[in-house]
């Protein structure tokens, strides 16, 4: 019943903004390529006629109803990027959230409640190394010294929200009040390839990992990459690399879901012919279960301590988003749908973070996944079969319309 030919359209349309296939697409939250996207989507609501309201955390929210009656069932993701990451992560939750509501517009199908499409600010991270702000805001787990956060050209997140047209003095005004909400249901690419390996179309999530993000500063000695002897340098880097091995070691023993990531270092002063004085590094540590993800963190936190004497060494935690398990009636609900419609369907885990699981700290969340190509993700060739698009936006519409009875 979803328009293909328009969700399609809208979907390449919004890849014109920050990027192409070949350098992957940049669309940092709250930069000139964000606020573009922005616009355009904004465009789409006004075009099916949805109130459209903009929170002081940046996220754009398309009514349809009266909230204030009845409580609503809500839909959306981001479409913001890492950079050179890929055109259908977020995206694609936006783009087929907007195409079921227009659905139901247009068709004037039977839903008993207000709907809401939201389009969460900031999903990412990537710019001030701190992400899931929008859905924070809204759920009221967003604190105010992260409004000090500053990016790599030293602008603050008050900033960079000021430059948006917001007040960053209001942020917390995006708190959405007590049981607004009836149902929150998001839709992504799985990121992963276990749907593709068993030929599924349809992931439903049943749990997401929890997300712990260390940051890890070594202190050595900038010298004279010529004048000054091998055993006479206080490499910082050389340190930090034998500790990242480490990590990915200490990793591996622990297995499962736990994993554990450096992709992120900053070198100080980062010159061809000094010796590496200090470096950052970011440690993300993932896993579905608290216990395990402590345990990980503990592990890896006494190896960092053990660093050798001659280096100092400071450890931070930037970053903490609890694992969360999604509605289990929204589940069964997304199983009943598959096995009438004969959708191939998977329920699993998600190792990536959502705003899907920060919304299940105050209503009923659901997350849903369709294949990715090869499994890839956060790059240029992050990619998914047209079908498959077409098909999670009508088992969208399917939950949206079921869910609502
Ligand atoms: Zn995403």
């Amino acid at each position: 019943m979803i328009n293909k030919d328009r969700l399609r359209e809208r979907l390449l349309e919004l890849a014109q903004i920050g990027g192409n296939a070949t350098d992957g697409w940049t669309r940092l939250a709250f930069t000139k390529e964000d606020k573009l996207a922005r616009g355009l989507v904004k465009g789409y609501m006004r075009e099916m006629g949805l109130k459209i309201t903009c929170d002081n955390a940046g996220n754009i929210i398309g009514s349809y109803g009266n909230p204030t009656n009845s409580p609503v069932i809500a839909m959306g993701s981001h479409i913001d990027t890492v950079p050179n990451g890929g055109m259908f992560d977020g995206a694609l939750g936006v783009i087929s959230a907007l195409e079921v509501a227009q659905t139901i517009i247009e068709n004037k199908l039977n839903v008993n409640y207000p709907l809401e499409v939201i389009i969460f600010a900031n999903e990412e991270g990537s710019r001030f190394n701190n992400g899931l702000t929008g859905s924070r805001a809204i759920c009221g787990s967003f604190s105010q010294e992260e409004l000090q956060i500053e990016d790599n050209n030293g602008i603050s997140f008050y900033q960079a929200v000021q430059e948006m047209d917001l007040n960053p003095d209001k942020v917390y005004e995006a708190r959405a009040f007590e049981n607004k909400y009836k149902h929150f249901l998001e839709i992504h690419i799985e990121q992963g390839i276990e749907l593709e390996k068993e030929h599924k179309r349809i992931g439903l999530v049943n749990s997401a990992a929890g997300q712990v993000v260390l940051k890890c500063t070594i202190f050595g000695r900038p010298d004279h990459a010529g004048a000054i002897k091998m055993t006479q340098r206080k490499d910082a880097l050389v340190e930090a690399s034998k500790l990242i091995t480490e990590i990915q070691q200490i990793s591996l023993k622990m297995g499962g879901h736990f994993v554990a990531t450096v992709g992120k270092l900053n070198v100080f002063p980062n010159s061809i012919n000094t010796v590496p004085g200090n470096v950052e590094f970011f440690i993300d540590i993932r896993d579905i279960s608290s216990d395990k993800l402590n345990r990980g963190i503990e592990v890896i936190s006494n190896t960092i301590s053990n660093i050798s004497g001659e280096f100092s060494y400071f450890l931070e935690e930037v970053e903490n988003e609890l694992p969360a398990f999604f509605s289990s009636r929204l589940l069964d609900l997304g199983k009943e749908i598959c096995e009438k419609k004969n959708y191939p369907y998977k329920v699993l885990s998600s190792g990536a973070c959502h705003d899907a699981q920060v919304m299940t700290t105050i209503t009923d969340s659901a997350l849903f996944f369709i294949p990715s190509i090869n499994g890839l993700s956060h790059c240029p060739e992050e990619n998914v079969h047209w079908e498959d698009v077409f098909l999670g936006a009508e088992f969208l519409l399917e939950m949206v319309l079921n869910a609502s009875e």
